[in-house]
C-alpha cells in the first residue's frame, strides 16, 4: 500500500469501508492495494532499512492497509491484525502475570471460556466470574482483590446477554482493571466500545469482517497507547502468531462490504426474529432487537442501526426437536462460525460438549444476506417437522 501518508477526508465510516480509506497504491496508482509477499527488506549502502521495516512476522505492510481501515471503524490508537480471534485474544490475556485476576463473563464465545480456564490454572491466574449483563454481579466480581483485566463480550455466544459496556467499563477502571470488550458479533456497524470507554476491542475476523467464510483472522484495537498495547504488540512480533498475506488482502475485500453485509444481516436477523416468535412450535427466541427480550434496553442504549444478526430459538421436543429442525434445513447450512454472507445454523449444546451452558434444544442462526423471505419459507418447512 501507500508509503507516501495519505490524510483520508473526513468520511462517514461506511465510506471509510467502502473505499478502504481512499487511498491509492503507487506506482500505478491501483484502487486495490497489492498483495505484499516479501518476508524480508533489503538495506542501503549506509545498512539503513529506507523502508522502515526489517523482518515480516513482525512488521509486515501486508497488515496497514486492514489495520488502518479497522482503527479508524472502532475509533482507535491502532490496531494489530493475528493469526485467528483466539490468538488475538490470548495476545490481551499476555498483558496478565502469576497472581493477577482476570473478570470474565460466566457466558462466553466457547472455545476461549475453555482456554481461560486451562491459561490461567496454568500460570496461576485468579478467575472471576459475573453473570452477563449484571452489573450487581460484575460489581461483586470486581470486589476483593483488584482486578487486573475485565473481560467482557456483548452479545455473548449463543444466548446474546448484552452487557452496558460504558457501566461496565466505568466499574472496571474503578477498580484498576484494563477493560477489554470482545465485538466480534456488534461489530463497528452496530457499536464502538472505544468510544464507550474499553481499552481493547477483540474481533474474530474470521467472522463478519472478513465475512465470506474464507479467511481465519483475529484483531485487536487500543484506545491510547500504553505499556500494555506495548506487550499486546510484542507478543504478537515475537510469539509469532501472525496472518499470512493473502489472508490480509482477503480480510481488507471482505471489510469493504462490511456495512452493507452488517446491516442486511442484521434486518434479516430481527425479522426472523419476529417471527419464530410467533411460531407454535417456538418455545422461545433470544434476540437482543425483539423489544421484549431482557437484553433490549441495553442494547438499545449502545447497539445502532440494528442488533446484529445473531439469534438463537429453543424448539418444542427438546435436543431431538432441535435436532430434527436442524437437520430438516435445506438453505441453512448447519455448520459452525458465523457472520457471513451465508446463513448457518447451529444445534449448539452437542458442539460445545459436556459443561455447555447453552440449553440443548436451542439452534443458533447466523443470518447472511440472501433474501428474507426464502430464510422464513425454509425455517417454516423445517419447523413444520415438530409437533406444535
Ligand atoms: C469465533 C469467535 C472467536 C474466536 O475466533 P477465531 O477466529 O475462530 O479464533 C472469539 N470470539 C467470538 C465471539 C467468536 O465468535
Amino acid at each position: 500500500m501507500s508509503s507516501t501518508p495519505v490524510r483520508p477526508p473526513a468520511v462517514s465510516p461506511e465510506t471509510a469501508a467502502a473505499q478502504a480509506l481512499g487511498q491509492l497504491a503507487p506506482p500505478f496508482q491501483e484502487v486495490v492495494a497489492p498483495i505484499h509477499m516479501a518476508t524480508t527488506y533489503a538495506r542501503d549502502e549506509h545498512g539503513q532499512l529506507n523502508g522502515g521495516r526489517l523482518y515480516a512476522r513482525d512488521a509486515s505492510p501486508a497488515y496497514d492497509p486492514a489495520e488502518a481501515l479497522l482503527c479508524q471503524l472502532e475509533n482507535g490508537h491502532a490496531a494489530r491484525l493475528f493469526a485467528s480471534g483466539m490468538a488475538a485474544s490470548s495476545a490481551v490475556l499476555q498483558i496478565l502475570k502469576p497472581g493477577d485476576k482476570l473478570v470474565v463473563p460466566r457466558n462466553m464465545y466457547w472455545a476461549l471460556r475453555n482456554w481461560v480456564r486451562r491459561f490461567a490454572a496454568q500460570w496461576g491466574i485468579v478467575l472471576a466470574e459475573y453473570k452477563n449483563s449484571s452489573l450487581t454481579s460484575l460489581r461483586d466480581a470486581l470486589s476483593g482483590p483488584p482486578p487486573r483485566l475485565l473481560w467482557i463480550e456483548t452479545p455473548a455466544n449463543p444466548t446474546w446477554e448484552v452487557t452496558d459496556i460504558e457501566a461496565a467499563s466505568a466499574l472496571g477502571h474503578a477498580h484498576g482493571a484494563r477493560v477489554v470488550v470482545d465485538s466480534t458479533v456488534a461489530t463497528p456497524v452496530h457499536t464502538r466500545p472505544l468510544d464507550l470507554g474499553a481499552d481493547f476491542v477483540v474481533h474474530s475476523a474470521t467472522k463478519y469482517l472478513n465475512g465470506h467464510s474464507d479467511v481465519v483472522a483475529g484483531a485487536v484495537v487500543a484506545r491510547a497507547d500504553s505499556d500494555d498495547w506495548q506487550t499486546i504488540c510484542q507478543y504478537r512480533g515475537q510469539a509469532g502468531a501472525i496472518l499470512g498475506p493473502f489472508e490480509a488482502w482477503l480480510l481488507l475485500r471482505g471489510m469493504r462490504t462490511l456495512f452493507p453485509r452488517v446491516r442486511t444481516a442484521s434486518r434479516s436477523a430481527l425479522h426472523i426474529a419476529q417471527r419464530l416468535a410467533e411460531h407454535p412450535a417456538v418455545i422461545e427466541v433470544r434476540y437482543p432487537g425483539l423489544p421484549d427480550d431482557p437484553n433490549h434496553t441495553a442494547a438499545a442504549r449502545q447497539m445502532h442501526d440494528g442488533c446484529g444478526g445473531m439469534l438463537s430459538f429453543r424448539v418444542t421436543g427438546g435436543a431431538i426437536g432441535a435436532r430434527r429442525v436442524a437437520g430438516a434445513l435445506r438453505l441453512f447450512k448447519e455448520a459452525t462460525s458465523l457472520g457471513a454472507v451465508e446463513s448457518l445454523v447451529e444445534h449448539r449444546a452437542p458442539v460445545e460438549g459436556p459443561g455447555s451452558l447453552c440449553p440443548d434444544d436451542l439452534l443458533r442462526l447466523s443470518i447472511g444476506i440472501e433474501a428474507v423471505d426464502d430464510l422464513i419459507a425454509d425455517l417454516e418447512q423445517a419447523l413444520a417437522q415438530l409437533p406444535a
